[in-house]
């Protein structure tokens, strides 16, 4: 049994002389079809009896990113386990009773029991939950400051910068521009407040995935033929309760969900 991260490492076993004795029209084809377990190596007469013997189990995939924010997961309950929760709790303002340490997730109770198990009032997927965890593992418990700094301003946010603006602030800026409930379930569903931006943007709301980590969401409608944008600001003591790891994985978890909503109302093609 081999590990295989992607077809090319099959195709590199071939002789490359597209010669079809496998019913594949060529050996690039061959390889797609072993990786994707429809056809077994063997099928190529021209491999090496030691490279069947290597490869001809069953192929061993890299992990789905589900899998891995599973373990991550799982990982991070038995940290919990190990830790003193009231001692957290106390750390970051929650609330400790019967052995469970709770907060608010969106407004909502999330509890962590001492044994790592989960129980919320709301369904918390795993992008939520990994970063969650992180947070009453690693989180100072520095109150919230009121300024704002952007995603790049963050410990590790401008290497991160381009990918967060591909996977989050761009998806959601689309989610806004034609689901015009966007602003209004940030607010109803998800306990959002609105304020009056300071920094000149049409709608300025603020979300509380978490009570010491807010996050802003301002939205610039489009005006006099520029296109509209979008920005998610941070406090400036986000580092310090959040790591940008957790955080990048939390707004790709928001802006999921914002997805799967406008798709749900039918309000958008994304
Ligand atoms: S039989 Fe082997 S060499 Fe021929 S096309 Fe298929 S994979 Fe390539």
């Amino acid at each position: 049994m081999s590990h295989i991260n992607n077809p090319m490492e099959i195709y590199k076993l071939l002789n490359g002389s597209n010669c079809r004795e496998c019913n594949e029209k060529t050996c690039l084809a061959f390889a797609v079809a072993v990786f994707k377990e429809k056809k077994p190596i063997h099928a190529c007469p021209y491999l090496e009896k030691q490279v069947i013997e290597q490869y001809g189990g069953e192929i061993e995939k890299p992990n789905t990113v589900d899998e891995y924010k599973e373990e991550a997961i799982k990982e991070l309950k038995q940290k919990i386990s190990l830790i003193d929760l009231s001692q957290a709790a106390q750390r970051l303002g929650a609330r400790f009773s019967k052995n469970k340490l709770t907060l608010k997730v969106f407004g909502k109770d999330f509890s962590v029991d001492t044994n790592g198990n989960l129980a919320s009032e709301i369904h918390i997927n795993a992008y939520m939950v990994v970063p969650v965890l992180n947070h009453i593992l690693n989180g100072s418990g520095k109150s919230p400051q009121g300024n704002w700094i952007t995603f790049r301003e963050l410990a590790g946010g401008p290497s991160r910068y381009a990918h967060f603006h591909q996977r989050c602030e761009k998806p959601l800026k689309r989610v806004a521009d034609t689901y015009t409930d966007l602003f209004k379930d940030m607010l109803d569903i998800f306990g959002g407040k609105k304020i009056v931006s300071q920094i000149g943007s049409d709608i300025s709301i603020i979300l509380y995935p978490l009570p010491l980590f807010p996050i802003m969401v301002c939205y610039w409608k489009p005006e006099d033929g520029l296109e509209s944008s979008l920005h998610i600001y941070f406090d400036s003591a986000s580092d310090d309760n959040l790591d940008i790891e957790s955080n990048y994985t939390m707004n790709e978890g928001i802006t999921l969900m914002f997805e799967k909503i406008a798709l749900r109302h039918g309000a958008c093609k994304i």
